[in-house]
């Protein structure tokens, strides 16, 4: 059975035998149409509408003969993620909470930042999983555990449903600037989706994001890793979090499974483009990770990787979790470590505390609110 078929299945089943058109690739729409008898062209100006003018109903597709357009209303739809909540932090970061066609919801946000020019651009945090089997101790999406990937449609349709609100409809100059897979989920956990999601992303006449535009974050997945490097369709960032394996293991048991000396190694022979570099997460923990001497650990570590950057971020604390965020002491004493080794650390500032901006903070409230949960 060929690709398409297996997509177009997938998405049938999902719903009273219509396929949502956001399921398919541009090849697999292509196939999907030739199958109808229609022109290859056809797939080219459906997928504009869809992806580029975000179109919701086939009747505004006005270039499509009448004829067809019956076609496709007749044996698919257009689903986009409903909004089920919008928070706007103070600083302008504005989290959604979305709710899939099974009820699922989750999490996507939106961080502004200012360019030279005085215009606010926007970058985009997108989730690829409802939950995540990682466990990682300091994650409300940990906590929350595995319920299942996210298909095509859902991790592009958090991208549509941004634009819509920022009336972000100039392709030449658009306001929603960069991607970053940072959200609920592991990523290359869910690999086959990510990377059609990806070529999506880079096709010409849709949503048009280059692989310069977007970054995919994960705590470190071997099988993954060696696919996504060999696709060069994004950038990388690992969530390292833990300069030795006994602290990484206490803190993200199911990602050090995978012993960092091997995350280590894998990365060192992990293909980069000229001047690209590989970046480091690494989540202050107040008392936990944020010592002098875990400092040094750190400094060793981005030493032994060629390319490698570091991003340090200051834990957002969580009702109920059993950390807290370092002192600004602390921070600083941290970063200097790293300055005076010749690392150039960026503290990435903690945008949108007062909405829980960090993942799974916003669904995790909402279950405490309406009583689903008492311990997240
Ligand atoms: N699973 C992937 C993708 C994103 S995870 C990964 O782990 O890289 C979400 C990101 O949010 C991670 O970088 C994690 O460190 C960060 N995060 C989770 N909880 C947080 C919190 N309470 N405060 C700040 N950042 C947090
Ligand atoms: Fe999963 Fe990433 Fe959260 Fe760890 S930090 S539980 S890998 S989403």
């Amino acid at each position: 059975m060929s690709e398409s078929i297996q997509t177009v299945d997938f998405a049938r089943r999902a719903t009273d035998g219509k396929v949502n058109v956001l399921e398919l690739t541009l090849d697999e729409l292509k196939a999907w149409l030739a199958d109808m008898g229609e022109p290859k062209f056809r797939a080219v100006q459906l997928w504009q509408w869809l992806w580029q003018y975000m179109a919701q109903s086939f009747s505004v597709m006005t270039n499509l003969s009448k004829a067809f357009r019956a076609r496709l209303e007749e044996c698919a739809y257009i689903g986009w993620p409903h909004i089920d909540r919008t928070q706007v932090s103070s600083d302008g970061t504005t989290k959604f909470l979305l709710r899939l066609a099974d009820n699922e919801r989750i999490e996507t946000v939106l961080i502004p930042s200012v360019s030279k020019s005085d215009n606010v651009r926007w970058t985009q945090c997108l989730s690829t999983q409802v939950g995540c089997a990682m466990g990682c101790t300091f994650c409300s999406t940990g906590t929350m555990g595995f319920t299942r990937n996210m298909s095509h449609a859902e991790i592009l349709g958090q991208i549509l449903v941004a634009r819509d609100y920022l009336h972000d409809t100039r392709p030449q100059w658009p306001v929603l600037r960069n991607l970053v897979f940072m959200g609920m989920g592991e990523p290359l956990l869910n690999y086959r989706n990510l990377e059609r999601v990806l070529v999506s992303l880079n096709e010409n006449g849709g949503l048009n994001f280059s692989p310069r535009r977007i970054t995919v974050s994960t705590c470190g997945i071997r099988k993954g890793l060696e696919e996504l490097g060999a696709s060069g369709l994004a950038f990388l960032a690992i969530s390292l979090h833990a300069p030795n394996q006994a602290l990484r293991e206490r803190i993200m048991p199911g990602a050090a499974k995978w012993p960092l000396e091997d995350l280590l190694a894998t990365l060192n022979s992990y293909p980069l483009k000229t001047r690209e570099r590989i970046t480091f997460e690494y989540l202050l923990l107040g008392g936990v990770n944020d010592g002098p001497e875990e400092a040094r650990q750190l400094v060793r570590i981005v030493h032994s990787v060629r390319k490698s950057k570091i991003n340090l971020i200051v834990y957002n604390s969580t009702p109920g979790s059993p950390y807290q965020a370092p002192s600004e002491d602390r921070v600083l004493a941290f970063e200097k470590i790293l300055w005076d080794a010749g690392i150039t650390a960026v503290i990435r500032k903690s945008k949108g505390r007062d909405i829980d901006a960090a993942c799974g903070q916003l669904k995790a409230s909402a279950l405490r609110e309406e009583g689903q949960t008492e311990d997240l």
